[in-house]
């Protein structure tokens, strides 16, 4: 049923796009293929901007390229105008990788700046390179040989590659891609700890939006029957933003109803066309500040129904054994010696640790001793001075914290990182990502893999749910859950990776007594799996409860090691920490 509901505005769109031919006269059906070509573009381009959250703001450029690319190769070249679609996105595909590489290390407006810079410098050589581009003067388009050389057939041309780039989109945005570029967008520490490769990942998608970009180009070429540069405008560029934004990040819909409402806007204040740019920005304005989620939040009902307010957080400890079925193996996390400054501040000043697997290891001290430090020098976040961090035999390299999901060491947050857009399901599938078997390709096109992938995680993430408690959230918005309810989303999301080792940062830190006594008895479970736990924690009680050895800090040093028996005992760390 869930499922029909989220087709219904689907087939709504596409029995429109079949109708509209018939419906309407052919002025409309310019402005249809019109439409569609931008969303050709914007579907891609929405990978981009609106999952992984890149201000890819000078798409006009592609635009341009596939046109010039297209039309070159017909007119100059001969080729059939299919060929040169294919030349245009491949032309496109290169191109999105160059404008999309300073992305890598460049963020928001620098990343922006860059973008519009490319477009620029675009417009600058069509217009320059007169021998292949025509100058100013410009040269024809492509012509589309018979069924699609009429207005009607050309529109359907048009309106079959948009609903394939919306099909390619939708297949990519539920896939374990899709959560992953969102994740980078969000949660970027968090998908760097499950293993996500921001460079790989990134460098696909900006692939995929160039090669549709391009042959959203060549599309437009044809329509125009005949391109100069100053077709392509830079108000183009914020069409294409645009669209998304008021669409809404993270969705495909909103972004498509978005392209095609500032793709007709102009026709219905056609004296106000001068003033497009300036209603862009008013529409944009207004949408910012009445519906921060854009249009898709504006068409999201299910998650407006209240919570129940007085739930409860069961874990299912008993779940566990199908969930870390294969134990923690015989190797220890070994820190010796670790030294690590920032500045002048010694966070961690000669540090030894062992953490073993099957056994809890409480790492307590006051605020500001190198808790949280260790645990990042162990997760690879925090590249040490001196010392060596070791799993069994093999080092762990610093700062290779993305390398860490992959030695099975998994991670949660002192403060909780995750997608507060994406469900609560969702948000634990991301911390499987690595654990998939097919390729972007496959996910794109749909193929057995794809499905393989998604079924195997979608169920083992419902298994975690279960095993954490919180499997009645599975649907909700990970932002609408109480803090608590997080901190076990976020263990949940680590238990994906099936990890060797588990390190929790404060994860009983705003929960009630009820809930951190059950935390207590997860955690407890979890190590008798077979996992290395490294628990740092301010709840005495907690600690002395579950731990089989306790490390105390104070000033980036050891004070004491033990059993809590000897910690409790132990005469310093109770005057100076225990307060006993
Ligand atoms: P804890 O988790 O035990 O409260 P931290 O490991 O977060 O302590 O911090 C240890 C010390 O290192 C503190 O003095 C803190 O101010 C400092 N510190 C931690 N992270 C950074 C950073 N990124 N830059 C500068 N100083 C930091
Ligand atoms: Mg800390």
């Amino acid at each position: 049923m869930g499922g029909f509901r989220s087709l219904a505005p689907w087939a709504a769109i596409a029995g429109f796009a079949m109708l509209l031919p018939f419906a309407f006269n052919e002025f409309w059906v310019v402005i249809g293929t019109r439409a569609a070509i931008y969303w050709v573009l914007v579907a891609g381009l929405n990978l981009a901007v609106g999952f992984a959250g890149q201000l890819a703001i000078g798409y006009v450029a592609l635009l341009t390229l596939g046109s010039y690319t297209a039309s070159i190769l017909v007119q100059r070249y001969g080729l059939s105008p299919y060929v040169a679609l294919v030349g245009a996105a491949t032309v496109g595909a290169v191109s999105g990788v160059i404008v999309g590489l300073p992305a890598l290390r460049l963020r928001t407006f620098y990343f922006a700046m860059t973008t519009l810079g490319f477009a620029t410098i675009v417009t600058q050589v069509a217009l320059a390179w007169q021998s292949v581009t025509g100058g100013g003067i410009g040269l024809p388009g492509p012509e589309m040989p018979a069924p699609f050389d009429s207005t009607k057939g050309f529109y359907a041309f048009c309106m079959g590659l948009a609903g394939l780039c919306t099909w390619m989109s939708a297949n990519i945005a539920s896939s374990r891609f899709g959560r992953a570029l969102v994740a980078l967008r969000d949660a970027e520490v968090a998908a760097e700890a499950t293993g996500i490769s921001k460079t790989a990942l990134l460098m696909t998608v900006f692939l995929f939006a160039g090669a549709t970009g391009g042959v959203a180009g060549g599309l437009f070429a044809t329509l125009q029957s005949y391109i100069t540069p100053d077709a392509f405008t830079f108000d183009l560029s914020v069409l294409f933003f645009i669209a998304i934004l008021i669409g809404g990040r993270g969705s495909i819909l909103g972004p498509l109803l978005g392209t095609v409402i500032l793709t007709i806007l102009p026709e219905f204040a056609a004296p106000l066309v001068a003033w497009s740019t300036f209603l862009y920005a008013v529409l944009l304005l207004a949408i910012v500040l009445a519906m921060p989620g854009g249009i898709a939040a504006l068409l999201d009902f299910s998650n407006r129904k209240p919570l129940q307010s007085d739930r409860a957080i069961i874990p299912r400890p008993e779940l566990l054994a199908e969930l870390l079925p294969n134990g923690g193996g015989q190797d220890d996390i070994a820190l010796r010696g670790i030294v690590l400054a920032f500045g002048g501040v010694r966070a961690i000043d000669g540090l030894d640790l062992t953490v073993r697997p099957g056994e809890v290891h409480g790492l307590i001290g006051p605020n500001g001793s190198g808790k949280t430090t260790t645990l990042n020098v162990i997760c690879g976040f925090n590249v040490p001075e001196a010392g060596e961090a070791r799993l069994g035999a093999a080092p762990l390299p610093a700062g290779d914290s993305r390398g860490r999901a992959g030695m099975g060491i998994a991670r949660t947050f002192q403060t909780p990182r995750l997608v507060g857009e994406a469900s609560v399901l969702e948000n634990v599938m991301i911390g499987g990502t690595i654990s998939g078997q097919g390729s972007f390709v496959e996910s794109l096109l749909r193929l057995p893999r794809h499905g393989r992938d998604e079924a195997a995680l979608t169920a083992r993430a419902m298994l975690a749910l279960r095993a954490t408690g919180l499997e009645t959230l599975a649907h909700v918005r990970a932002d609408r859950l109480q803090h608590s309810e997080l901190r076990f989303m976020e263990i949940a999301r680590a238990a994906m990776l099936a990890p060797k080792f588990l390190l929790l940062d404060e994860p009983a830190a705003g929960l009630s007594p009820d809930e951190i006594g059950r935390l207590g008895v997860l955690i407890k479970a979890i190590a008798r799996q077979g996992t290395g736990v490294l628990l740092v924690e301010h709840h005495a009680d907690l600690i002395f409860d579950i731990c089989d050895q306790v490390t105390v800090l104070n000033l980036g040093r050891e004070l004491a090691a033990g059993t809590p028996a000897e910690i409790r005992a132990h005469k310093e760390v109770v005057s100076a920490y225990l307060g006993g």
